[in-house]
């Protein structure tokens, strides 16, 4: 598919519930659609592919991550505009300098689907645009000055929806500076889009390597042949991915759910690399899961799955904590001679101290 076709199928996105004829709304996404004149929310807007994977039930796990209703409008009061405390940490316009080793870059608000869950719901769809050339100018000075930094994160917005020219224009600048920097590219394009994948953009990647991509699959209702043909290109070109997955209730909060998914992305070659509990966004508590429900969902996978399928269960703790592993706890006690722990069956084992 060239540059022109993808593009077209953004033009035709879905924008208004008039666009969703072929779906009978229930009663809470109608009232989200007349109540949204007076709410600055995320906006609503699915490209027709992604909207061709969900049936028409308003508990299918495709269609409840694009059609919104009006549980978004419920906020609760430790619910934050900024869940991840970033604002605080932006040395310049667009980077996100959190940690010391690596640096997370905002290349544009737009995506090619709103996802009802996003965190990041304050930026993405916003109008902030793309990444301007004076505005990487000044990420690549800053990136040249702290050579500490080993990876940078390219995300917003889904970085894949800007063209061709604009990626490699963005890969270029930061290759300029810092050859040696691992590129870490978030995007939902191979599930929301994957025809945008096209050879071009693939090669523009290779050349630009090291890449890692990490995309998000939540179901796998979301691994379709057009899915499998992006993975291919991607991984045929040496790009390696992962998939962090959100814990989303009425989508995935099943050990079903999640072991169909783990297991699909495996044989496909994609590493399931976190699965995150949900972070505290304005209007998202629809969709969280308890972090109870979430543990005993992990330690049911961990005896069904392989540690290869097996992703991390953790949490981005709010107002800039960064992440917390939520695995269950192995450890009893410990004594002079051993370590007590049980696995994951329960049964009691030791393993001995060394002198
Ligand atoms: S693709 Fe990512 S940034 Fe865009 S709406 Fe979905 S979760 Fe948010």
């Amino acid at each position: 598919m060239t540059e022109k076709n993808w593009q077209s199928m953004l033009n035709k996105a879905l924008t208004s519930p008039d666009d969703l004829q072929g779906f009978s709304l229930s009663e809470k996404e109608k009232a989200y659609f007349s109540m949204k004149k007076d709410h600055d929310n995320l906006t609503f807007m699915v490209n027709p592919y992604y909207a061709s994977l969900a049936e028409d039930k308003w508990d299918d796990p495709v269609r409840r991550q694009f059609i919104p209703t009006v549980d978004e409008y419920t906020t609760k009061k430790y619910e934050l505009s900024d869940p991840l405390g970033e604002d605080r940490y932006t040395p310049v316009p667009r980077l996100i300098h959190r940690y010391r080793d690596r640096v997370l870059l905002l290349v544009t608000d737009s995506c090619a689907m709103y996802c009802r869950h996003c965190f990041r719901r304050s930026f993405t769809g916003h109008k902030a645009g793309v990444i301007s050339y004076g505005e990487l100018e000044n990420v690549a000075a800053y990136l040249s000055d702290h050579r500490e930094v080993n990876e940078i994160l390219l995300s917003g917005g889904d970085p894949l929806t800007c063209s061709d020219k604009k990626v490699r224009e963005i890969l270029t600048v930061i290759r300029s500076v810092r050859p040696d920097i691992v590129i870490r590219l978030a995007t939902r394009i191979p599930v929301v889009l994957p025809m945008r994948i096209s050879d071009s953009l693939v090669n523009i990647l290779s050349e630009n390597s090291p890449i890692w991509l990490v995309t998000q699959f939540n179901h796998s209702n979301e691994i379709t042949e057009q899915a499998e043909a992006a993975v291919d290109k991607l991984i045929g070109k040496g790009i390696p991915l992962l998939n962090q997955s959100v814990l989303l209730k009425g989508i995935n909060d099943s050990v079903s759910a999640l072991e169909n998914l783990f297991q699909a992305l495996v044989r496909l070659r994609i590493k399931p690399y976190y699965l995150f509990q949900g972070d505290l966004a304005a209007g998202t508590s629809h969709f969280r899961v308890s972090i109870e429900r979430g543990r005993e969902i992990m330690s049911r996978l961990r005896l069904r799955i392989s540690g290869l399928a097996l992703p991390v269960y953790a949490v981005d703790m709010p107002g800039g904590g960064g992440k917390i592993p939520l695995t269950e706890n192995f450890a009893m006690s410990e004594d002079e001679e051993n370590y007590y722990f049980r696995n994951i069956e329960g049964k009691p084992y030791s393993y001995p101290r060394e002198k």
